[in-house]
């Protein structure tokens, strides 16, 4: 069961997304990342772990933006390792993910070679093909809605686009 935390506003995101995490540890995770905007892109710090190791690592981290994503993992597809932590970004986009797309390998096959994959997830798959909508669409919202009707499995997914810096859409399948 993992957790997922996002946040736009005046606070301070690093803070506030590490102290959602926090309350969300109880249900178990084996790593963690955030990204969150800086200087107009999406700085990605991902741990291995305990969030007190991603805690570390973001010690020195600043960011300047106000928008921020953060997730802890329990991994389904692909070892507890961090190229597998998420967030998982995909020109400018960024997302987080709970769950499992049923369906991945059949649309990862769609996109060909012409996708360059760095971690096992099925997650990155969903950032890919929302990228690919975002060029069509240069709608962040229309290109989630045209990405959802093409998942299959149960998720909870929330996403971010640099050039979209005052949005962030979430979307889960119904329950049923
Ligand atoms: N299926 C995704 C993965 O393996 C999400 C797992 C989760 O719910 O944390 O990364």
């Amino acid at each position: 069961m993992c957790g997922i935390v996002g946040y736009y506003g005046p606070e301070n995101p690093k803070d506030v997304i590490m102290g959602g995490l926090k309350s969300l540890e109880y249900r178990g995770y084996d790593s963690a990342g955030v990204a969150i905007l800086n200087c107009g892109e999406f700085k990605r710090v991902r741990a291995e772990g305990k969030l007190s190791t991603l805690e570390k690592k973001l010690e020195h981290e600043t960011f300047d933006g106000h928008l921020g994503i953060g997730h802890t993992r329990w991994a389904t597809h692909g070892a507890p390792v961090e190229k597998n932590a998420h967030p998982h970004t995909v020109d400018g986009i960024s997302l987080v993910h709970n769950g499992i797309i049923e369906n991945y390998l059949e649309l990862k096959d769609e996109l060909g070679t012409k996708a360059q994959f760095t971690s096992d997830t099925d997650s990155e798959l969903v950032a890919h093909l929302i990228a690919r909508e975002i060029e069509r669409t240069r709608d962040l919202l229309k290109a989630v809605l045209r990405v959802r009707t093409r998942l299959q499995g149960a998720y909870s997914i929330l996403v971010v686009s640099k050039d979209h810096p005052d949005e962030m859409v979430a979307f889960k399948t119904a329950r049923r």
